[in-house]
């Protein structure tokens, strides 16, 4: 049986020269491997009580929203600033150059509910921090963070001390 390391490509020198980019839209437009990432998630929430899945834009919706309608959770988008038509809670994290504003609707979270928060890939961490960081303003608790895949080398596990994390697949 295939593992989900076959279905994702490394595309080299992607969108830099020197990156290797992990495509998961390779996993994805396979039906086994789109059923293999979203069951292999599901099992890695295991019994975690939890009330929302949080996913970061874009890639995060594309994992989290299947795990939440699966489980009868809600799913709630972090999305790039200037993206959602309410009122928003927003945060900046720094990039390699420059920086990025994430925003989540301010009623989006209420205080004491339990979040799964998911994206496709942990690099430095920067964004999934971010994230966090909106729903605990909120009031949420962070129960677990979950991702397919993790590039282990960029040490984002180093800005996630005390929280559960968990990831199908890890790249060196
Ligand atoms: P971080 O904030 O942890 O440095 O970067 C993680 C974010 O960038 C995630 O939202 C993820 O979607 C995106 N990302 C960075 N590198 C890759 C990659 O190689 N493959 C994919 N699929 N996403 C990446």
């Amino acid at each position: 049986m295939k593992k989900i390391e076959d279905y994702v490509l490394s595309i080299p020198d992607f969108p830099e020269p020197g990156i290797i980019f992990r495509d998961i839209t390779s996993v994805l437009q396979d039906p086994d491997g789109l059923h293999l990432a979203i069951d292999s998630m599901q099992q890695l929430i295991g019994e975690t009580e939890f009330d929302v899945v949080v996913g970061t834009e874009s890639r995060g919706f594309m994992f989290g929203m299947p795990l939440a309608y699966n489980l009868h959770k809600s799913f709630v988008p972090v999305r790039k600033k200037g993206k959602l038509p309410r009122e928003t809670v927003s945060m900046s994290y720094d990039l390699e150059y420059g920086s990025a504003e994430i925003e989540m609707h301010s009623d989006s979270i209420r205080p004491g509910q339990r979040v799964v928060l998911v994206d496709d890939l942990i690099a430095t961490g920067g964004t999934v921090e971010a994230s966090i960081k909106l729903v605990e303003e909120m009031g949420g608790q962070v129960v677990k963070v979950l991702f397919l895949m993790e590039l282990a080398g960029l040490n984002g596990r180093e800005k996630l001390k005390g929280y559960d994390v968990a990831s199908v697949i890890c790249y060196e």
